[in-house]
């Protein structure tokens, strides 16, 4: 109903898109061509061979009936000779047949079965490429995608949506097996009597023209039900969630008459669908048999007696017809099913399509070592352009220091440290490293450099070992144990069953919040990186915890440009550049002590803090 609507303009644009789209999936043929050659070359030659049988068949069925028509010969004499027995009695061409028959079929059911085969594996080959499509598009996606995309569609579209394309790639095997086929049947009912053919293709296309007409009025009929079903389930629902107001209001005789509406209506809708339900198959029966006879009457009447037409001739034809008619039938639902899939293919699609979305631009410098800082200059960033996050912001974070962002929760401090990491880029000014704008360096070089360490730091399901050793395959066992030592993790990998080779289970359940930031303090150690990012959200931990935390972190830092998002002011006040943030805004910065002899905003959060503890700075 809804492309009726669309003007010719948009139903064109919306058929390109999807044919761009489909072509996306398509492409990925090219990288097993030789399955897809091989499952052409089978499906074609198992349909050569469901013709050659039927050629095979007629002439048998002529020996069987009229043991008086000449041999069949194909004008190679080694064939006719040999194989098919020219000059041997009619009994022995009977059975030379019937084994030529009998190995006819072997060979069209060992093709088909390598057609089957190799089309199932080109199938499964075509999942695998579309999964890993989608997943290396994803993986160079930058965050923004994924914060506006849920990752239970992304999910769905990398399982059930690509289990659903390599559906219709079956399906549509099927088809080209199936129009293979009927291509062969046809063919061959033209060969033996063109006329006969050309009846039965006018009066059955007749037929199934009605049938197709029948069959959208049933669609029609059933939308109907469907509307009648949904306005008697809400009915239904209303009634019972509205239960307490029906008995209040004293609604009963109300309610029943409502009900009954809706409920007669499902029942008449139900019943209108039935009764043009009912009338296809016997329609279809009652035609096909009678176009049968029909066509029967006129070979035996008109074709036979003139001699156009032999017994066996005709007897293969209806044998024929009748194998070509339940085709053309599995051949029109296949090509159905196949269009129901078309939103499995946009979803795909839209997700592999690269046009529409934004990427982060690779730059094309190798990144060495920060050698003097990282400045911020007038940057402005939001998530969406109607709405700036950070404004204005003029920053220099120095080679070797502490600088700490201090701010009210939604301030922008995540967003700040989002940027540096690069996996956002500002809409406005420029981040620059040592004087170069940070998009000038290759995004995997300057990364490398650079650790992030917080609380919901992503634990993966593998052995301690590899988590501390995340990508860095080559890692030492000595180094990983010497990271573990430095976070003050050794202990308590010492006390789990295999030390170590632990498996840490899905999303690191086994461990404590602390535990798992103590990893994550190891793999920034074993990372060795230039720059340190801390989200140090210690308010989760206990104690002991977090004077562990707290020591490790600081044997991390020692050397390195730190920039750390503070929760508790009493781990920043050696910082060496405290930057208050406040709305998006850059509101002061300076030393802990200095920004506390300005009472401005740090002083109050000073305060704020320390209140309950009785250290108030006046
Ligand atoms: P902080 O770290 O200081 O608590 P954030 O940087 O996390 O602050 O957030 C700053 C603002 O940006 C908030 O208003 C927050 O709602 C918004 N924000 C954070 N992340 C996203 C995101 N992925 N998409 C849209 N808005 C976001």
């Amino acid at each position: 109903m809804k492309s009726r609507l669309l003007s010719p303009i948009r139903r064109g644009a919306k058929r390109t898109r999807l044919w761009q789209g489909n072509a996306l999936i398509l492409r990925e043929f090219k990288y097993f061509p030789r399955i897809v050659l091989l499952a052409l070359l089978f499906t074609l030659l198992a349909a050569a061979f469901e013709g050659l049988g039927i050629g095979t068949i007629l002439t048998f069925l002529q020996g069987l009936t009229d043991t008086s028509t000449p041999p069949l010969e194909t004008g190679i004499d080694w064939i006719d000779v040999w194989v098919l027995g020219n000059q041997a009695p009619a009994n022995e061409r009977l059975y030379r047949l019937s084994g030529l028959l009998i190995l006819v079929t072997l060979c069209r059911s060992t093709f088909t079965y390598f057609a089957l085969k190799y089309a199932g594996i080109g199938k499964f080959r075509l999942g695998y490429q579309l999964r890993m499509r989608i997943f290396e598009q994803l993986q160079s996606l930058p965050l923004g995608y994924f914060a506006k995309t849920r990752s239970g569609e992304l999910i769905n579209c990398m399982t059930n949506e690509v289990q659903q394309i390599m559906q219709a790639f079956d399906l549509f095997n099927k088809m080209v097996i199936q129009g293979t086929v009927l291509l062969v049947y046809l063919s061959s009912m033209f060969l033996i009597s063109w006329q006969l053919s050309f009846i039965a293709v006018i009066l059955f296309s007749m037929l199934s023209s009605g049938v197709t007409f029948l069959l959208k009025r049933v669609r029609r009929a059933s939308v109907e039900r469907s509307k009648a079903s949904s306005a008697y389930v809400s009915v239904s629902l209303e009634f019972i969630n509205g239960i307490r107001t029906v008995q209040a209001f004293a609604a009963h005789a109300f309610e029943r008459r409502r009900f009954d509406k809706k409920n007669q209506e499902f029942l008449q809708t139900s019943a209108k669908t039935i009764s043009i339900m009912a009338m296809v198959a016997p329609l279809i029966e009652g035609l096909a048999t009678t176009i049968i006879i029909c066509m029967v009457v006129f070979a035996i009447t008109a074709l036979i007696p003139q001699g156009t037409l032999q017994l066996a001739s005709l007897l293969t034809f209806l044998f024929i017809l009748f194998r070509m008619l339940p085709l053309v039938k599995t051949l029109n639902a296949t090509g159905a099913r196949i269009m129901n899939f078309h939103g499995s293919f946009e979803k795909i699609s839209e997700i592999l399509n690269r046009k529409d979305k934004v990427y982060l631009t690779n730059g094309y410098r190798e990144f060495s070592t920060l050698r003097q800082a990282i400045t911020f200059e007038a940057v402005d960033f939001g998530y969406d352009s109607s709405k700036l996050v950070l404004r204005d912001i003029n920053l220099m974070i120095e080679r070797g220091k502490t600088t700490a962002l201090v701010g009210a929760s939604g301030a922008g401090k995540s967003t700040l440290v989002d940027l540096i990491a690069r996996f956002y880029d500002p809409n406005r000014g420029k981040i620059l490293i040592d004087g170069i704008d940070l998009r000038e360096f290759k995004i995997n070089a300057f990364r490398r450099h650079l650790a992030i360490v917080s609380q919901d730091t992503f634990i993966f399901n593998d052995t301690i070992r590899n988590n501390i050793a995340y990508a860095m395959e080559s890692a030492a066992d000595e180094d990983i144990y010497r990271a573990a030592q430095l976070a003050n993790a050794i202990e308590f990998i010492r006390e789990l069953p295999e030390g170590v080779n632990t498996v840490l289970g899905d999303r690191g359940v086994r461990l404590s919040g602390g535990q798992r930031q103590r990893i994550a303090i190891a793999r920034a150690l074993l990372r060795d990186p230039d720059i340190l990012i801390l989200d140090e959200a210690t308010s989760a931990l206990d104690s002991v915890s977090e004077q562990l935390i707290q020591k490790s972190i600081e044997k991390l830092s020692k050397g390195r440009t730190v920039i750390a998002i503070a929760h508790r002011l009493s781990t920043i006040t050696r910082a060496d550049k405290v930057v208050v943030l406040g709305n998006g805004q850059m509101l002061e910065q300076g030393t802990y002590e200095e920004l506390l002899s300005q009472r401005g905003q740090l002083w109050e959060y000073h305060n704020m803090q320390y209140r309950a503890e009785n250290i108030v700075y006046r």
